[in-house]
């Protein structure tokens, strides 16, 4: 099996929002905010060749949305999907499985293009996994959360017949290599792929942890649905991370890719950063 990191290109969300809580004297420390206290987030995606499927974890924003919603995100960096599929060697055509871990657009966002006026798979020749749970969650939205599922990004892929759902069981295998993992307080049955690799335990933590700077417990996201489940699976995951050594890797941290856990007496911290292509 190989791993792959994929970079979609960086965005800009509101400081205060991916902190919550958080007062901006202490964040501010660990993500600089731009004058409009905007910070810079990754959308790093992953790829995993395994035998002969070439599985695709999340795809980033895409480029389908109109120049008044992307105003709000100030794309920059010089990476983009397909580039980063390129540089190892892939296009777009090879991927057998997207797997998505939710469907907030800056996550699924590449699941779709737009071609003569036409909203079509971009991945025409993969299965797209979701799980049934978070699919009603996403096409039914409450009004907090809503304006993350675009339709133009969801439909369209049950509409294509490319759609399948994962059965929302705690642990199941996706591959022989590869476990799913579900959390429930960011938004409904999010996934989180668990990745035996090389001897070691990989986690894809999607918006569980989305920085290494959302370690500390009452690092939680305003965008949240529910704060307090979060605190749970944050603390119960750390826990047992820490406790078998799982190493971490982060879809929206800016700078650190992995990462390795400690216990220290504030609780549990990072230990280690490192790229993936080190581990
Ligand atoms: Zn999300």
């Amino acid at each position: 099996m190989n791993l792959f990191t994929i970079d979609t290109g960086l965005f800009k969300l509101d400081g205060g929002a991916m902190f919550g809580v958080v007062p901006k004297t202490m964040w501010q420390k660990l993500n600089h905010p731009d004058e409009n206290n905007m910070c810079t987030w990754a959308m790093r995606c992953l790829l995993i060749q395994d035998a002969d499927r070439l599985i695709l974890i999340d795809n980033g924003i895409g480029n389908k949305q109109d120049d008044k919603f992307f105003g709000h995100y100030y794309l920059h960096g010089d990476d983009t999907l397909d580039k980063s599929l390129a540089k190892h060697g892939f296009s777009r055509d090879d991927i057998t499985d997207v797997f998505l871990t939710h469907l907030h657009f800056d996550h699924c966002g590449g699941s779709i293009i737009r071609k003569n006026d036409q909203l079509i798979p971009a991945f025409k020749n993969a299965i797209y996994w979701s799980n049934e749970k978070h699919w009603d969650w996403a096409i039914n939205p409450n009004d907090r959360e809503k304006a993350s599922f675009l339709k133009d990004n969801i439909l369209p892929i049950q509409e294509s017949g490319q759609l399948k759902f994962i059965e929302t069981k705690d642990g199941i295998d996706f591959t022989g290599e590869i476990k799913i993992r579900f959390a429930y307080g960011h938004t409904d049955a999010m996934m989180l792929p668990q990745i035996h690799h090389k001897g070691k335990t990989i986690i894809y933590m999607a918006d569980l942890l989305p920085s290494a700077a959302h370690i500390p417990l009452p690092y939680i996201m305003a965008y949240d649905m529910f704060p307090l489940k979060t605190l749970i699976e944050k603390k119960s995951f750390l826990d047992e991370a820490a406790a078998n050594d799982y190493l971490l890797y982060f879809e929206h941290d800016p700078l650190i890719e992995c990462c390795s856990l400690q216990v220290t007496e504030r609780g549990v911290r990072m230990l280690d950063s490192f790229k993936l292509s080190e581990i």
